[in-house]
């Protein structure tokens, strides 16, 4: 398989480190996914009152983020009760706490510094990481993006692209939109990405967050790995499977 192009931006392919990787834990479960027994709950959708827009009808100060747009209502069980995994998926309130907090969206963990550098693994789309690149895919610990790709790649034979943002503003949701008039949704837009304070932010039910990446550089996965090195590598290995474990 070929390595990309070389010097343009890192891309990463089967085992083409430095050091050779320990093997992702099995049975591993990714904070913000989704899980059988936790699914999206349907609310009457009624019209806001005192303001262009939707709400619903038993509206709770929960049902919006500090952006004030509303948020679809999601079953969220405790671990031992959640069923069992379902991977496509993604719980939006998991995955809202992350971007909110910069958790590792595998493992959960805080952020070494809150203010930054974070790292970010999204598909490769053809091309680098780019300055003010939107994304719904929370940061990811050094660890976590070891495991990410191993597990990426075995599910979707995906390849990947890596970069650290030293700043990431809240930029909108991603959610279904809801016609103005009818309060229906509107077929063909489930999953529209929605910024904060443009004229469809009244109109949409989030269903993740979407922040912005700045201060853009490219990560060097290899040499963040092999700066960690195999055996500390087993042992965060180790944690993670514990603590994402299925119970
Ligand atoms: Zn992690």
């Amino acid at each position: 398989m070929p390595l990309g192009v070389p010097g343009r931006h890192p891309r990463f392919d089967n085992g083409r480190f430095s050091i050779v990787l320990p093997p992702a834990p099995p049975g591993l479960v990714p904070y913000i996914a989704g899980w059988s027994e936790e699914r999206l709950l349907s609310c009457p959708i009624t019209r806001r009152r005192g303001f262009p827009g939707i709400a619903y009808a038993d509206e709770t100060p929960y049902d919006r983020d500090s952006f004030g747009v509303l948020w679809v209502r999601y079953v969220l069980r405790p671990k031992r009760r959640r069923g069992s995994p379902v991977f496509r998926n993604v719980h939006p309130y998991r995955q809202r706490r992350a971007m909110l907090n910069m958790m590792c969206q595998v493992c959960a963990r805080m952020p070494p510094d809150p203010h930054g550098p974070h790292l970010f693994l999204l598909k490769d789309s053809g091309g680098p990481i780019r300055e003010g690149e939107l994304t719904t895919s929370p940061p990811v610990c050094v660890p976590c993006a070891a495991i990410s790709i191993q597990l990426c790649r075995a599910l979707h034979g995906g390849r990947f692209v890596a970069a650290w943002a030293r700043r990431v503003p809240a930029w909108g949701v991603v959610g279904p939109l809801h016609h103005p008039r009818t309060l229906q949704p509107i077929p063909g837009c489930a999953m529209e990405q929605v910024k904060y304070g443009s004229e469809w932010a009244p109109w949409v039910r989030a269903a993740r967050t979407m922040v912005e990446l700045r201060g853009v550089t490219p990560a060097d996965l290899d040499r963040e790995f092999a700066a960690l090195g195999r055996d500390r590598l087993e042992e965060e290995f180790a944690r993670i499977a514990q603590l994402t474990a299925v119970a």
